[in-house]
């Protein structure tokens, strides 16, 4: 169930993650795109550090407004709009209920409707949408989630940049859907799920 306080917790780590891991994320970037993913999310999670902390919340579904400014503005590149779009969507679903699967799915629906890509192309879709069918089947966990970004290495890139790439793409593991894979470890951490 999403709260305000467990939403909270989980976007301001998932800001330190981003600041943290914005180096690796970076790198994950470079052989399979222009290596300024890490770079991105980190913009972004300075300033959603900041707009987190400026406000006074009293529902979810504001919180996740005020990440979807903050990324849509802030983040650029292809993630950009796809996390400012999912966030969007979350704000939306999250005034109707509390409830994980539907609010995450609707952030899958906004990411598929803006970019695109189906499974298996090799973009953060690869790892919210095995996260939403295991949050509706209870089996949501830390293991599922990292084996998720990792299933990601043998793909090929059907979407984005890393698809200029074609076959060179393969090995190596999509660097949004790593990001991804924060968004949600935090959560579980935060007790979201
Ligand atoms: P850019 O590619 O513009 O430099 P980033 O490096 O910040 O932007 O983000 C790249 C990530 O965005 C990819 O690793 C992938 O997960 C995600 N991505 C790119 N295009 C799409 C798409 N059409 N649908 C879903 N995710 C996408
Ligand atoms: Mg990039
Ligand atoms: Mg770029």
């Amino acid at each position: 169930m999403f709260t305000v306080d467990n939403t909270l917790t989980a976007l301001k780590a998932f800001a330190s993650e981003l600041q943290e891991h914005k180096a690796y994320l970076s790198d994950l970037d470079t052989p399979i795109g222009d290596g300024d993913h890490g770079f991105n999310m980190s913009r972004g999670a300075v300033a959603l550090e900041e707009a987190l902390n400026e406000e006074n919340f009293e529902n979810v579904s504001d919180i996740f407004k005020t990440a979807a400014k903050t990324f849509m503005s802030q983040i650029g590149g292809a993630s950009g709009p796809l996390y400012g779009t999912a966030m969007l969507e979350m704000a939306k679903a999250s005034q109707e209920t509390a409830e994980p699967a539907p609010i995450i799915e609707a952030g899958l629906k906004g990411i598929q409707k803006r970019g695109q890509a189906i499974t298996g192309d090799k973009t953060m879709i690869d790892v919210w949408e095995p996260v939403v069918e295991a949050i509706q089947k209870q089996e949501i966990s830390e293991a599922l989630i990292d084996e998720a970004v990792q299933a990601t290495e043998p793909l090929r890139a059907k979407k984005g940049r890393a698809s200029y790439l074609g076959d060179r793409s393969v090995g190596h593991i999509d660097p949004g859907a790593m990001s991804s894979g924060y968004l949600f470890k935090v959560m579980l951490k935060a007790g979201v799920f």
